[in-house]
């Protein structure tokens, strides 16, 4: 018989009727991906691959797309735009994300991508007759449950219709005996709990000889359960190439010591990315609560603004019509070039204000909350709550007006006895987005609590899911090791620039007069190089 040149992975395979039907049977997830956009991502490290916004853009070949398009995605998730042109550009990757970010796909597609465009191994055409006792997978997934290692594998059966490539999975408590025999039939994509995996190296029915990719999700999940030994046991004891001749990507919703160690030991010059969570943006706005009665309102407004210097777009929000124009007013007479937009002015004259503002002209612009909702106020460095709301849902939407997609923000409001109302709510806005929260508003979010009261959103009801998980610590001057790069930072610095240069003493009382704990927050970057501001 003649022998059959290798087989082109890289070509659609005939399609199949029933299996199209069992893998993209219910494609459609419920996940509104719209809210997704506003994710907030990093990367950092050396020389990082820019992201992409679709899936066409990286040339991943008919087979992906096809499956892509059957899968319903439209367009890729945050996490995905900035993973996927990493893993295809052959770096390693360290990623903090949340399962329901679409991480599973960031990971599977461009390394599937990767197999069909490199074609069958030279190891796989010299088997070609031999026995199949033994597998030798070209890509490893650890996972740390059964249920995610099932999850995995359906999705990577998705992007491998039609396809050369055979994805497998194996757990622990479960026939092993059926699962040998699956692997049997050919596998190149292996799923695996850490333990049954273990158990499948030393019965001599998988090896690692030939991996390109391996895959560590939910790394910090997997090292709670104990997994670390028999992690360490295949990626590092048994036949696996070692770091650098392969590639190593690690998930993980959080980034503790022990991971950092992991990703020292297993990834070589990798990518940092930190995904926010879907659903909130607020952990990168640095809120801040002061104490401010009314008189000393503007003269603190001033310290403010001589603080973030002039380069720094500030929004300053106030109640009424009449205390608007009143303190933009003040601001102009005072010599900061400010413009205000409310209700009783024209279209024109609010356009006007905010392409003022926008370009630059004039840095600071008053408004109250009615005249700014459904404008394209840009992003801003300072959201100040000159007057703050009623209504904290008022709070949320003012505040995102900062640190939006990419940026830190800083929100400043003042309190004092008129805000009572809002103190319960804020305090658990606060907790809840992890922000510092001063002693003397805890003090009076007590009180208003064994007054009772109306009002309270439930407990259970998060407003602020958190944001990232993490940081890269390369970054932060702590915890050593690693390379320190700039590449695609979005967010580059841990404080705004505004604040980078600021002068101590400027008009802030540490704890004092203004019942403000601003310790440390208005600080230059460098008088706290290693202060975590994601609270990792
Ligand atoms: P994961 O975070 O990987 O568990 O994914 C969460 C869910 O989102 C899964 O059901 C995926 O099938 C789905 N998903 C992932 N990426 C996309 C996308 N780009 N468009 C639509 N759905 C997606």
């Amino acid at each position: 018989m003649r022998e059959e040149g290798p087989a082109d992975w890289s070509k659609l395979l005939a399609p199949n009727d029933r299996l199209e039907k069992e893998l993209f049977g219910n494609s459609n997830t419920g996940i509104n991906f719209d809210k997704y956009e506003d994710i907030p991502v990093e990367a950092t490290g050396e020389d990082c691959p820019t992201n992409v916004e679709s899936f066409a853009e990286l040339e991943l070949g008919e087979i992906i797309m096809n499956n892509v398009a059957m899968s319903k995605y439209d367009k890729p998730t945050p996490v995905q735009k900035h993973a996927m042109p990493i893993i295809k550009k052959k770096r390693d990757l360290m990623a903090c994300a949340q399962t329901g970010s679409g991480k599973t796909a960031s990971f599977l597609v461009p390394i599937l991508s990767q197999m069909f465009e490199e074609g069958q191994p030279e190891f796989l055409r010299e088997q070609t007759n031999r026995n199949n006792r033994k597998q030798y997978p070209i890509a490893l997934v650890l996972a740390p449950t059964r249920e995610l290692a099932s999850q995995i594998w359906e999705e990577a059966r998705k992007f491998a219709y039609r396809s050369h490539v055979r994805p497998c999975v194996v757990y622990g408590g479960a026939d092993i005996g059926a699962q040998m025999r699956d692997l049997q039939k050919g596998c190149h994509l292996l799923v695996a709990t850490p333990g049954r995996l273990v158990d499948m190296l030393e019965r001599g029915k998988v090896g690692l000889d030939h991996i390109r990719f391996v895959v560590l999700d939910e790394a910090d999940r997997m090292l709670d359960m104990g997994f670390e030994p028999q992690i360490r046991r295949i990626v590092e004891k048994d036949t696996m190439p070692p770091t650098g001749k392969r590639r190593t990507l690690m998930f993980s919703a959080t980034f503790p010591k022990e991971i950092q160690i992991l990703a020292r030991d297993f990834l070589h010059n990798y990518i940092f990315l930190a995904v926010g969570r879907v659903g909130s943006t607020s952990e990168n706005i640095t809120q801040k609560v002061v104490w401010v009665e009314e008189n000393d309102k503007r003269s603190f407004l001033l310290d403010l603004l001589n603080a973030s210097g002039p380069e720094s777009l500030t929004l300053v929000f106030v109640e009424t019509k009449k205390g608007a124009d009143a303190l933009d007013n003040f601001l102009y007479n005072e010599g900061y070039p400010s413009a205000c937009i409310h209700g009783d002015r024209s279209q024109k004259e609010r356009e006007e204000a905010l392409r003022n503002f926008r370009s630059g002209k004039t840095p600071v612009l008053v408004a109250t909350a009615v005249a700014a909702r459904g404008l394209d106020i840009p992003n801003v460095k300072h959201v100040i709550n000159f007057d703050l709301p009623s209504d904290i849902e008022e709070y949320v939407h003012r505040i995102g007006r900062t640190g939006r997609v990419g940026n830190l923000g800083l929100a400043t409001s003042f309190f004092n006895e008129k805000n009572k109302n809002i103190v319960r709510d804020m305090v658990d806005l606060l907790i809840e987005a992890k922000q510092e929260v001063p002693s003397w508003i805890e003090s009076i979010a007590y009180e208003a609590r064994s007054m009772g009261g109306s009002g309270r959103r439930p407990q259970n009801k998060s407003r602020f899911g958190g944001s990232f998980g993490s940081r890269d610590y390369r970054q932060m001057g702590a915890g050593g090791g690693g390379t320190r790069g700039g590449g695609n930072q979005m967010r580059s610095n841990p404080m705004p620039q505004a604040f980078g240069g600021a002068p101590m003493g400027y008009g802030f009382h540490q704890g004092g007069g203004y019942g403000g704990s601003y310790g440390g927050a208005y600080h230059a970057p460098a008088a706290h190089p290693a202060h975590d501001w994601w609270g990792s």
